[in-house]
């Protein structure tokens, strides 16, 4: 069956809605290039310190512009209005640069649902950041995102070629995507066994000891099955991060944690662990943040379920963006234990 896809009269968004950040203006590009909708959008980010469209936002409104052909308003730095009308999606081969360490996972998140519809197979890079705070770090795309994707019917790979971190940035992602997908429903209502629980530090231009010291103190509270530092070019910092990845049959979780000067290592360990137990120790299949991250791809595919640790306000302000430009209904239902089931019909 091909996806269901309604072209609708201009929607009209509040960006101030709910998490008032830039996930609404990203969920609303990639659903009105793939539907054809136009949409004009207000308060931009109006919840953020910095409200408006920051290079990496912008970059996100250029490239689907560029990727659709859209006339575009209000494209400009610190905007916090914009109106986009897209043409058809184009197939090609594309390189979007955000010029500062802004997420370039949350670029290519932006234009990769388009691409997965084009008539041809494209690749994009996207340079800027790789591995950066309240963004999914280019790890948590290929090895959490991707394979649930690919469960769903996306042919499509990611490659981080070179980690930027903040302040400096200097990352590359390059992704390659098949297009004309069809997209189908999946549930993600059991985690299956668990096969590995590892966890990794990595230094760009900061000494290993830093690294080490992240582990032992995760080794000491969880029981990794591996652990390692590793250790990359120093011109690719200066950056630590420390990520928990959670491997089950059905499903791969990944909690980061970032170093920072006057932070110790112990504490950034101390967050990443306590991510990583929340949801350990709870009977979810989803984490807070693929949560979010799948409700798009499975509106697309026109239903699936998954049990999530909790319902975000990213999860709720997500489902009524989604719930605009799509026609598909999606319910929360509270579980035992602060966890949800999520279902998409
Ligand atoms: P916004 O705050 O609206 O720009 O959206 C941030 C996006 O980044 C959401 O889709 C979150 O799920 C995602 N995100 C934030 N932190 C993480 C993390 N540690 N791991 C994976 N995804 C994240």
């Amino acid at each position: 069956m091909k996806n269901q896809v309604l072209r609708q009269d201009l929607i009209e968004l509040d960006g101030s809605h709910g998490e008032g950040g830039g996930q609404v203006l990203r969920t609303a590009l990639a659903l009105s290039m793939i539907t054809g909708t136009p949409f004009k959008i207000e308060r931009v980010r109006a919840k953020r310190s910095k409200p408006g469209l920051l290079r990496q936002h912008l970059t996100a409104v250029l490239a689907a512009s560029t990727v659709s052909n859209a006339k575009v308003q209000g494209a400009k730095l610190g905007s916090q209005a914009l109106r986009f009308e897209p043409g058809p999606i184009r197939a090609g081969d594309y390189r979007f640069a955000i010029g500062s360490a802004g997420s370039s996972t949350l670029v290519l998140q932006t234009i990769l649902p388009a691409l997965w519809f084009a008539n041809g197979s494209s690749t994009v890079s996207v340079s800027g950041g790789t591995h950066n705070k309240a963004a999914p770090p280019a790890d948590f795309l290929i090895r959490c995102w991707l394979p649930l994707l690919a469960r769903m019917g996306v042919t499509q790979s990611i490659r981080l070629n070179r980690h930027g971190f903040y302040p400096a940035g200097g990352g590359e992602v390059l992704a390659r995507i098949e297009g004309s997908s069809i997209l189908k429903p999946i549930t993600l209502l059991e985690r299956g066994e668990r096969q590995a629980l590892c966890a990794e530090a990595l230094v760009a231009g900061v000494p290993s000891g830093i690294a080490r010291r992240e582990l032992d103190k995760v080794t000491e509270q969880l029981d990794c099955t591996d652990s390692k530092v590793r250790e990359l070019p120093q011109e690719e910092g200066p950056g630590n991060v420390l990520m928990i990845e959670a491997r089950y049959a059905e499903i791969t979780e990944l909690f980061t944690a970032f170093g920072e000067r006057g932070i110790s290592a112990e504490t950034v360990a101390a967050t990443a662990v306590q991510e990583a137990l929340q949801y350990l120790q709870s009977s979810a299949v989803v984490g807070e943040y693929l949560a979010d991250q799948l409700l798009l791809p499975m509106a697309l595919a026109g239903g699936g379920a998954f049990t999530a640790t909790t319902a975000s306000s990213h999860l709720r302000t997500n489902i009524t963006v989604i719930e605009k430009f799509l026609p598909v209904e999606i319910q929360i239902h509270e579980l035992d234990g602060g966890v949800v089931r999520i279902e998409i019909s």
